[in-house]
């Protein structure tokens, strides 16, 4: 099909994902938990079978035709990730996840903290992208500081000057919040933490599949993302780091493939990015995600932007006729993705999650790793719907009526059945 941003294009794209087309608790399933993680296309499953069935062998350390052959394939992903964020390949370090490549990156850097340095994220960070330097803060006598939100779910600009100082040595925020959908102005802040000469890191785990990521554009030093929020598998995630700062970082995870020499007494690593991946990697889970990328590419990010604005607005515009529905989260659908977290008044997120499962609708109740985002805002916990480009305007139209019956369901004690 040449139109790729009609509805009908992206209808017919559901037939890529197997698992869409079932019914759960005798419905027909609405996944909207794609912020957890998304659902594969039959290319990406294929491309793992294919790899067992035909090419399986390591990486890196065989002479033989398969291993070359593996080999190949695994690095041809390295440039199929670089060239989809706009980055050199020696600059995509492969890892587990978005939480492996924070981990990564807040060890490596450890040597480069002084007491008293000053670490700012933002108040509505994932836990991911806190508790790692919360740890590199204790070890070295460093000082987190958060930008604050302001009411209308932003990131407040006027603080996040004043908050970036010389103290400053790392600025760290999500791109798009996993909470509030907020998507934050990544050019602005990296610019300021710029200005005081502190590294800009941005977590790419939501933003990645949203929108376009250029690493150049925005000038970013460091950015982690996972492959199975993109359609792909788990297990994989990238580091993305400047050549310079990545070979100044230190790797925290050593063995084989990491080095260069080893005697019995010491060893050198390495150049980047493999002193980053110790050990066989998850090889499988890397063909996996160059085949998401693949997919990517040939539904183009312009489009999925173009979809899923039309959903978000759409989606804005029929839930607000929900009764005692409030959602955290801007209003408008130009700085904000199709995240939209939110509370009906007297149903508590997991009860929620329950009523709408009975509808065999998919959604996440919890605090969605973001403990202190709710501590803030005072709320135990949210629902959260995150829809993608596979979702059509028909399945909005049946959340926000299992929405509209919620309260009566509830109060009919229906969940309590399940
Ligand atoms: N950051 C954000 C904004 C996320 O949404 C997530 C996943 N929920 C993570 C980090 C962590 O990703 P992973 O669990 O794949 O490591």
């Amino acid at each position: 099909m040449k139109n790729k941003n009609s509805d009908l294009f992206f209808k017919n794209i559901r037939k890529d994902f197997p698992i869409l087309d079932q019914k759960i608790n005798g419905h027909q399933l609405i996944y909207s938990d794609n912020g957890a993680t998304t659902q594969k296309p039959i290319k990406v499953i294929d491309s793992i079978c294919d790899f067992y069935k035909n090419d399986n062998s390591n990486v890196h350390r065989g002479i033989h035709t398969l291993s070359e052959r593996a080999t190949d394939m695994y690095e041809n992903v390295r440039i199929k990730v670089a060239n989809f964020i706009n980055s050199n390949k020696e600059e995509i370090v492969f890892t587990y996840g978005t939480t492996s490549s924070f981990n990564i990156l807040a060890k490596g850097i450890e040597d480069q903290i002084s007491e008293g340095d000053e670490i700012v994220l933002s108040q509505m960070e994932h836990h991911a992208n806190i508790v790692c330097w919360q740890e590199l803060a204790k070890k070295r006598g460093a000082i987190l500081k958060f930008i604050p939100i302001n009411k209308d779910f932003r990131l407040d600009l006027k603080e996040a000057e004043k908050i970036i100082t010389q103290k400053t040595k790392i600025v760290a925020i999500s791109h798009i919040s996993n909470v509030l959908g907020t998507i934050t102005p990544a050019k602005k802040i990296c610019s300021i933490a710029h200005k005081y000469g502190a590294y800009f890191v941005l977590d790419c785990a939501q933003s990645i599949v949203h929108m376009k990521v250029d690493v150049k554009e925005i000038d970013c030093d460091f950015i982690a993302f996972s492959s199975h929020k993109m359609f792909g598998p788990t297990g994989v995630g990238v580091l993305y780091g400047k050549s310079n700062l990545l070979e100044k970082l230190k790797p925290s995870i050593f063995g084989g493939d990491m080095i260069y020499e080893v005697s019995f007494t010491c060893s050198t690593y390495n150049k980047s990015p493999y002193k980053f991946e110790a050990g066989t990697p998850n090889i499988e889970g890397v063909i996996g995600f160059g085949a998401a990328i693949d997919y990517l590419n040939e539904i183009g990010m312009d489009n999925i932007e173009l979809r899923e604005k039309e959903l978000c607005e759409y989606f804005l515009g029929k839930v607000s006729e929900v009764k005692d529905l409030k959602i955290y989260g801007p209003n408008s659908c130009n700085d904000r993705s199709c995240i939209f977290s939110f509370n009906i008044d007297g149903i508590h997120s997991h009860d929620m999650s329950t009523l709408l499962d009975m509808k065999g609708i998919a959604i996440r109740g919890g605090h969605h790793c973001a403990m202190p985002l709710h501590t803030l805002l005072e709320l135990p916990s949210t629902s959260r719907i995150s829809l993608c480009f596979y979702n059509t305007f028909e399945e909005i139209d049946k959340i926000v009526l299992a929405l509209k019956n919620a309260k009566k369901d509830y109060e009919k004690g229906e969940f309590l059945l399940k």
